[in-house]
């Protein structure tokens, strides 16, 4: 009954407007559960995965959840609460107290609670969380007494204290600071009093009471207040600071990575705390129930002995694997094994999961859908398959496109790796080879980045404030924390090489350097880390092709037998299954086609014939049929490219072996085929034997202030039909050639540009001239087609009468992004990473097609062009073919195929069957 209720909730009315009278803003969860797995809109990822949790009977310690929707009231009434909050929560804290025995303040039980942020999509050490809320110098003692173990109460407070402090009165390093202030107090404290680095766990309750006091004196001359001692203002403080961190500086870059909208707000979890921290049969762990970096299916995590989760994450201390547990608690990891089963089983998807173990007992704090590798998501969903977990189309679904380039990831050359030198080892968190210059702070990696160098990023253990320089680096590399660190969870996420816990290296922040075996390395030094086995080598490594890209373009038998290309082409085999569109590939040499057909593309959607003439000495015969000032010259540099063009094309259609090729027409100005320079112009002038000064007036007559908008695309070919005429006769004898070889060729003439249907049909008449001629000529039949390029708005708004003429379409989308929006593709970047910023655009629109505004120009165009042709042929060949998110999208107006750069071939693929399979479901 009360999941119906809220459910309904959910879904009928958008967020801030459920926030009247009897609005429901606090679920509980423990012996009453009012949420379930699916309300992570309203309850957050956590919140509706806890709920979850309970409902199937895991073991949660109780606690309550407030919903999204406060969240957003919070900012759109300046940071304050609807009204009905506070009685809920207290409702909430009651039953609570009813579960656990424990009284919220009490001076003889204290209850104690977390606090933590809980987003719809996880974001991982994004935001905040506050631990052991509920003490005071009172209720410290209590817990002593109560527990028995002074130690333990105060070692309680002191770390309520430090995150507190830290993230609700904001108490943090400094400009210029390297250390947290509570951390150099305690360092201060343990050399003051042992005059070495002593383990935190080893500090008494004298030391600990210190402490207290010294963070207490800390908080009043850092955050000019005293620390609050009522568990209910503490309580408000937290949960303020929680919605608070939504908006912290982190928490957004972080969303403007991975698209997460502003407006869904986080959710907050208030719940009873266990304690990990209580001797030497508790501890905290984080766990996935397979290995998420290379997908194994084997029980993957860590756990420390007498800690607190927060000590697991932060790195530093660095955990054991959770498969020692069996020699510390055999049946708390029995308990543990059978959980992993029972989530496994429900979530059908593999969990990372956090758990405390109090006194022998398990309890979980949470359970979400672990970050993968791509390579780990590629196992996981033929494995699940195979163990009948999940059907194909899930299989299909479950390997995330975005990621998929990743498969295809150098990793190191083996004959390069044998001769490196090995200078560490550590935890292989996040695989794949990456070998860079060494920086030891984030901003320093992102300036080195932007200068073009490829950058490691080195530290002693990374937090969330380092999340632009992981954005920036090849790799990342640790010298502390294990497989769950931060730096591993973030790095796997965005598929970058990382590798942790590497304890031989040291790390000087204030001197820049890294020493480790003897050896000592300067910022813009060389490293290089092997993600996959774990491995630090000096200086640079050469890399080679994943085993995906030798199987299939090299041909490598051995590579051909490892699982990861068997499950590429497991996959591969599926998405073939599930897709509608077709894909292609944006090609220009034999070369380049093979590749993108041994990737699975069946046909070329764009050829940019340009290209082809910037080889050898073909540029100089273009330049002298620039050059030429008569038809007579023109005709004659034209026909020395011409053999040029036959070549090429007939080596693209070999490669092809019958499938289609899409050949474009000369599309750019022809001043990009001059020399600029004065030298350039001398050196030309003296090969064609012309004044320099002659082809210093023709550079100056094709001067154009806007070229992209000036004389190129089909206006050349308008202008100068014998340039159409002989590409169109180097397509056709080529096709003639190579038919007579006995292989199928379907040449489809492409005319760019084209914003008036006349423009068209000018040139429609100079390829089927050359065509006839070439057929009688050749004693041969050919089949071809001749279509245009829709790429400015005119030629999408008038597609239906240019439909009489075309015979496909190809979307240009590049240049209708670039029309469209009047922004220069080539410019663009000095304002859209500021537009990007202000979420004027949620995406780059040169990269991700703008599908309010660009989009409507695809699908007018779309309707208009089969009104009037209703088997007319749709693609699309900008740059937006290999992009997952704007595939969707062409998967809705229905486009017959997308193209894509061939390296991007697989990405598309798998995109392509996704957005069908979106569809039917
Ligand atoms: C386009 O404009 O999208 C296109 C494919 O052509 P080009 O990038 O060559 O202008
Ligand atoms: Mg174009």
């Amino acid at each position: 009954m009360a999941r119906k209720k809220a459910g309904a909730q959910v879904k009928s009315k958008s967020k801030a407007t459920t926030t009247g009278k009897g609005a429901k803003y606090v679920y509980l969860f423990g012996a009453r559960t009012d949420g379930n797995g699916s309300m992570k809109p309203l309850l957050g990822g956590k919140g509706a995965n806890l709920a979850e949790m309970c409902r199937i009977g895991l073991p949660v310690p109780p606690g309550f959840t407030i919903t999204t929707e406060v969240c957003t009231y919070y900012y759109e009434h300046k940071r304050t609460y609807p009204s009905a909050l506070r009685p809920q929560m207290e409702a909430g804290l009651a039953a609570i107290e009813r579960q656990t025995g424990k009284k919220f303040g009490d001076l003889k039980n204290p209850l104690l609670v977390s606090v933590r942020s809980g987003a719809r999509d996880s974001m991982p050490g994004m935001m905040d969380t506050i631990l052991n809320l509920g003490l005071n110098d009172q209720t410290v003692e209590a817990l002593a007494r109560k527990t028995n173990n002074p130690r333990f109460a105060w070692d309680c407070y002191r770390r309520f204290m430090q995150m507190y402090g830290d993230v609700v009165l904001g108490v943090q390093k400094r400009a210029g600071e390297d250390h947290e202030p509570f951390e150099t107090v305690i360092e201060g404290l343990k050399h003051e009093r042992y005059h070495q680095d002593i383990e935190d766990t080893k500090l008494t309750v004298d030391d600990l009471k210190e402490l207290v006091k010294r963070f207490k004196a800390l908080v009043k001359e850092r955050a000019g207040r005293e620390f609050p001692a009522s568990p209910r203002d503490q309580l408000m403080g937290a949960v303020g600071a929680v919605f608070g961190s939504w908006m912290n500086d982190r928490a957004i870059v972080y969303r403007r990575k991975y698209n997460i909208p502003t407006e869904w707000g986080t959710a907050v979890n208030v719940q009873a705390m266990v304690y990990g921290n209580t001797g030497d049969k508790s501890g905290s762990g984080v766990a996935f129930t397979r290995n998420p970096a290379n997908g194994a299916r084997e029980f993957y995590g860590e756990f420390l002995i007498n800690a607190q989760g927060e000590d697991v994450v932060a790195g530093v201390r660095t955990p054991e694997p959770v498969a020692e547990l069996k020699n510390h608690l055999p049946k708390t990891y029995q308990e543990l094994e059978r959980i992993r089963q029972t989530l496994e089983k429900h979530f059908k998807d593999v969990q990372d999961f956090e758990f405390t173990i109090e006194d022998g007992v398990v309890y979980m704090l949470q359970t979400r859908n672990g970050k993968r590798t791509a390579m780990a998501a590629l196992k996981f969903s033929i494995d699940m398959h195979k163990e009948k977990l999940i059907d194909w189309k899930t299989a299909v679904m479950r390997n995330p496109a975005d990621q998929f380039e990743q498969l295809l990831a150098p990793v190191f050359d083996t004959a390069e790796v044998a001769k490196a030198k090995t200078i560490a080892t550590g935890l292989p968190a996040g695989p794949g080879a990456a070998s860079g210059q060494i920086y030891l702070n984030a901003d320093r990696a992102v300036v080195a980045a932007e200068k073009g160098q490829p950058v490691l990023l080195v530290r002693l253990e990374t937090s969330p404030e380092d999340l632009r320089g992981m954005i920036a680096a090849e790799g990342i590399l640790t010298a502390r924390g294990g497989v769950s660190s931060h730096a591993a969870l973030v790095a796997r996420q965005m598929g970058k090489v990382c590798v942790c816990g590497a304890s031989a290296l040291e790390v000087d922040y204030q001197k820049r350097i890294v020493s480790v075996d003897g050896q000592t390395f300067k910022e813009g030094d060389w490293m290089s880390i092997d993600g996959t086995s774990g491995k630090v080598f000096a200086g640079r490594v050469k890399t080679a092709p994943s085993e995906i890209v030798a199987g299939l373009i090299h041909k490598d038998e051995g590579a051909k037998k490892t699982e990861k290309f068997k499950n590429f082409q497991q996959l591969m085999k599926w998405c073939e299954q599930a897709t509608r569109m077709g894909v292609r590939t944006n090609a220009d040499t034999p070369e380049q086609t093979s590749n993108a057909i041994a990737f699975g593309a069946t046909g070329i959607g764009l050829t940019r014939t340009e290209h082809m003439f910037f080889e050898g000495d073909r540029i100089d015969a273009m330049r002298e049929m620039i050059l030429a000032e008569t038809l007579e010259a023109r005709k004659a540099a034209l026909a020395r490219l011409l053999p040029y063009q036959r070549d090429d094309f007939a080596g693209i259609f070999r490669a092809l072996n019958g499938y289609p090729a899409t050949i474009r027409f000369l599309d750019p100005p022809l001043h990009e085929f001059l020399p600029q320079t004065q030298e350039q112009q001398a050196d030309l002038a003296k090969k064609l034997n012309v004044a320099v000064h002659a082809i210093h007036a023709r550079v100056e007559q094709l001067h154009e202030f806007n070229p992209m908008l000036g004389f190129r695309g089909c206006r050349l070919g308008i202008g100068y039909p014998e340039i159409s005429a002989m590409q169109a006769r180097a397509v056709f004898e080529a096709a003639a050639i190579v038919q007579k070889e006995g292989i199928k060729v379907r040449p489809e003439i492409m005319i760019p540009l084209v914003g008036f249907k006349k423009e068209l049909d000018l040139q429609l008449e100079v390829v089927h001239q050359a065509a006839r001629e070439v057929q009688q000529e050749q004693r041969v039949k050919l089949t071809y087609s001749v279509g245009t390029m829709i790429e400015i708005p005119r030629g999408a708004l008038m597609a239906d009468e240019i439909a009489q003429s075309a015979e496909f379409f190809s979307f240009g989308t590049n240049d209708l992004t670039q029309t469209a929006l009047g922004m220069s593709r080539d410019d663009s970047g000095s304002f859209l990473p500021h537009y990007a910023e202000l979420e004027i655009v949620k995406k780059n629109p040169f990269a991700t097609i703008d599908v309010t505004g660009v989009g409507q120009l695809v699908d007018i165009a779309v309707k208009r062009g089969r009104a009037t042709r209703k088997d007319l042929k749709l693609g699309i060949c900008g740059e937006h073919g290999g992009d997952p998110d704007s595939i969707r999208f062409f998967e809705q107006v229905g486009l017959d195929y997308v193209s894509a750069s061939p390296f991007r071939v697989p990405v598309a693929r798998l995109a392509a069957a996704q957005a069908a399979l979106a569809t039917q479901r």
